[in-house]
């Protein structure tokens, strides 16, 4: 367990409804919270990098408050505050880091106090950040191993996979230790849907390359509607010329015979793929290449 120094060095203060507390009050969750007992939580993960003249620059955070509140929705948690409560919740938890690097913000909304299953309403919202260095700050692109994970990922039939919630992470829990035999978390499992196409991984969106095409599955494959997985779509695309960006449905087999893959999400910004099971991937496909240093650029990126 992680001492209260060990604490006050890694994390920032915990906001609670709007008001920090100390770590040892932050301990004080109800045995009886309906977040503990059934995993009742909606999040989100959000990154701030921190530029030369010491602001933290969030990104993409107006998209990341607009999914937490249609996660709540969805899960049936009825919000008593607004957007520009949220908004000054991850304004004062930006203000009270002091760790002069790029920052990790984990913002969730779910009960403290006891409650059941199916509550509802007044929920609480917490906040904290901890120090993230970006891996695009040292220019390289690094590389990851993954497996097809026999688990099959959740369908929207059973628990939409748009709903950013703790029970969802339990499916992305269950690929991981199926790919990895045990636990470890060093293989990326990828999932395949209740219809035998490509998902996504247990925390990022997948993308192929296959000569002129760069694809990436269709959002009614039990994919969570991930922010960064659109900028690459809408923002990233356009300057990749000769490429063209498709969403559409692919199978494992696609995926085997693509030239080159990657994964995209907040936490692992952009990674690539070498190894899928038996086969190997290029690690110098100029796509992925000209993909990646466009990327790199959301170091410097300003929110509208
Ligand atoms: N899929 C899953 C299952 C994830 O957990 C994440 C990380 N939030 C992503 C995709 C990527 O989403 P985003 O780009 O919004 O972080």
């Amino acid at each position: 367990m992680i001492n209260d120094s060990e604490f006050n060095k890694k994390f920032s203060l915990p906001l609670v409804n709007g008001e920090f507390v100390n770590n040892k009050t932050f301990k004080q969750v109800s045995v009886l919270s309906p977040s503990f007992q059934y995993g009742l939580t909606v999040f989100e993960g959000i990154r701030a990098y921190y530029d030369s003249k010491g602001i933290y620059k969030p990104f993409l955070l107006n998209k990341h408050i607009k999914r937490i509140i249609n996660s709540s929705k969805l899960i049936g948690i009825k919000l008593d505050f607004s957007i520009s409560e949220i908004e000054e919740d991850i304004k004062k938890i930006i203000k009270i880091s002091n760790f002069s690097n790029d920052i990790y913000i984990k913002y969730m909304i779910g009960f403290l106090d006891s409650g059941s299953w199916f509550s509802f309403s007044n929920p609480d919202r917490i906040g904290f950040c901890y120090e993230l260095p970006s891996t695009l700050r040292s220019g390289k692109l690094e590389f990851l191993s993954a497996s097809f994970t026999s688990i099959q990922r959740i369908s929207s039939d059973v628990l939409s996979p748009k709903i950013k919630c703790g029970a969802n992470y339990i499916n992305s829990r269950m690929g991981v230790l199926d790919v990895n035999k045990g636990f470890s978390n060093s293989i990326i499992p990828i999932f395949i849907d209740n219809n035998g196409f490509i998902s996504e991984t247990s925390g990022a969106c997948l993308f192929i390359i296959k000569g002129m095409d760069v694809i990436t599955p269709s959002l009614t494959s039990s994919v969570l509607e991930s922010i960064t997985r659109s900028y690459v779509l809408e923002k990233i695309a356009p300057y990749i010329e000769g490429y063209s960006f498709k969403e559409k449905f692919i199978d494992r087999w696609d995926v085997l015979s693509s030239d080159a893959v990657f994964i995209v999400g907040t936490n692992v910004e952009i990674k690539g793929i070498n190894k899928i099971d038996h086969v190997e991937f290029n690690k110098n496909n100029k796509a992925l290449i000209d993909i990646f240093h466009q990327f790199r650029k959301i170091i410097d990126y300003k929110d509208d």
